[in-house]
C-alpha cells in the first residue's frame, strides 16, 4: 500500500507568519512538544520493550550531561516548545532527577513538565518532584496480577509500583494516567479488572498495541492486540463506552465507562495512526533529535554542541533537522525500521 502525503509546504503560510518563533516541519505541523529520554537503563525489563538478552546500554561519557541536557531543552524552549516529557528508560534512575525537573520548568515558554515512569522509585521521589514542578505523570502498569507483574517486567514488585501510584496521586501529579500494553495471551484478560480502576478514581487508563521496535518485532507479531479487540471486550463487560472529546494533538481517543469517574484511552499506532497530528520530537539520552518515534532518520546536537558550536548553530540545526520530520511512521503500509528500541528513543 502506497502511503499518501500532503504536499510540503515551500512557502509560508498564514499560521506561520503569525507565529514565526514556531519551528515547523515541511508539512507545516509546529512542534511544541519534546519526549527527553534522560537515560536509556531501565530497571525493569518489559518484555514489550527490551528482548530478554542482548541489550547494550550507552556508556556514560556519550549521554548528554545535565549542562548539556537543560542547553537543547532552553534552545528547544526558545524554538516554541512549550510541553516536556521526560522518559527513557526510566527516568527517574537519572541522577540529579528532582533538580532537572526544576531547572527545566524554569524556562521561559515551559508550560508543563511531565514524566512517564513505572513507578517503582516514585513512593519516595514524587513528593519532590512535584515541589520541583513536575505537573504530572503518566505511569506503565500491564497488569493487576503480582506473578504476572514480575513475569512482563522481568522481576518487577507490584506491591512498590502501587505504592507509587498512590504517592503521585497524593503529591497532586494529576491526572495520573495509566499506561498498559495489552498483549495476547498474557494481560488481554485483564482490561476489564484495569479500565474498572476509572470507575472509583479520576484517573485515565490508556491501553497501547505494541509497537515493532527493535528487539520485540517477535513479541509484536505474536501478540498485537489491536484497540478495536480491547474495545470490543470492554464493551462485553461494561456495556457501550460513551465516547468523549479528545484533544486532537493527544493520542489516546477518549471514551468513559457510563457514570466512572475517570476516562479510559485508546493509542493506537498500528491500527489508527496520529501522524497527522504529530506536534512532537524527541531528544535522545545521547543526544540526536529523533524527528519520528519510528523512523531513524535523526539529527545530532550532542557532537555539535562539544565542538564548541554556539546557540545560534545548535538552534539553527534544531530548526533544520525538524524542517525534514517525515511525514509518518508508515506501520500500516508494513515500514519496520531497525536501530533503536524505545527504551533508547524515550517512549
Ligand atoms: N520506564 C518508563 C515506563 O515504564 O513508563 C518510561 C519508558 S517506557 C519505554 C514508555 C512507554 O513506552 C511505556 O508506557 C511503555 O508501555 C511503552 N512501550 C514500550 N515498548 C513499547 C512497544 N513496543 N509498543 C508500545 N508501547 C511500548
Amino acid at each position: 500500500m502506497v502511503m499518501t502525503l500532503p504536499a510540503p509546504m515551500t512557502t509560508s503560510i498564514f499560521l506561520h507568519e503569525r507565529q514565526p518563533k514556531l519551528a515547523r516541519d515541511s508539512f507545516g505541523r509546529a512542534m511544541t512538544y519534546l519526549r527527553i529520554s534522560l537515560t536509556d537503563r531501565c530497571n525493569f525489563r518489559c518484555v514489550y520493550c527490551m528482548p530478554a538478552i542482548g541489550m547494550k546500554f550507552q556508556p556514560r561519557d556519550e549521554m548528554l550531561t545535565d549542562e548539556e541536557l537543560l542547553r537543547v531543552v532552553g534552545l528547544c524552549a526558545e524554538l516554541g516548545f512549550t510541553k516536556l516529557r521526560l522518559t527513557g528508560g526510566e527516568p527517574t534512575i537519572r541522577p540529579h532527577i528532582v533538580d532537572l525537573v526544576r531547572e527545566m520548568k524554569a524556562f521561559p515558554g515551559i508550560e508543563e513538565v511531565s514524566m512517564t515512569t513505572n513507578a517503582l522509585l516514585l513512593g519516595r521521589l514524587a513528593p519532590g518532584l512535584a515541589a520541583a514542578g513536575l505537573d504530572r505523570v503518566n505511569i506503565s502498569i500491564d497488569t493487576l496480577d503480582p506473578d504476572r507483574f514480575k513475569l512482563m517486567t522481568r522481576g518487577g514488585r507490584l506491591d512498590m509500583v502501587w505504592q507509587g501510584i498512590e504517592a503521585a496521586d497524593a503529591a497532586g501529579l494529576t491526572p495520573i494516567k495509566l499506561n498498559t500494553v495489552v498483549l495476547k495471551g498474557q494481560n488481554e484478560h485483564e482490561v476489564g479488572d484495569l479500565a474498572a480502576l476509572t470507575i472509583d478514581r479520576p484517573w485515565q487508563v490508556r491501553f497501547l498495541e505494541i509497537m515493532p521496535l527493535e528487539g520485540v518485532g517477535d513479541v509484536h507479531d505474536e501478540s498485537l492486540i489491536t484497540s478495536e479487540q480491547t474495545q470490543a471486550r470492554l464493551e462485553a463487560r461494561f456495556g457501550p463506552l460513551e465516547s468523549l472529546d479528545s484533544d486532537p494533538s493527544d493520542p489516546a481517543r477518549t471514551w468513559r465507562i457510563p457514570g466512572a469517574r475517570g476516562t479510559i484511552g485508546f493509542i493506537s499506532p498500528v491500527s489508527a495512526p496520529f501522524c497527522a497530528s504529530c506536534n512532537r520530537v524527541r531528544l535522545t539520552s545521547d543526544g540526536k533529535l529523533r524527528l519520528c518515534l519510528l523512523r531513524p532518520d535523526e539529527v545530532d546536537v550532542r557532537d555539535l554542541m562539544r565542538s564548541g558550536a554556539d546557540d545560534d548553530a545548535i538552534r539553527a540545526q534544531l530548526r533544520g533537522g525538524i524542517w525534514r520530520k517525515p511525514w509518518g511512521h508508515g506501520l500500516a503500509e508494513g515500514e519496520r525500521f531497525t536501530g533503536r528500541g524505545m527504551s533508547q528513543i524515550g517512549g
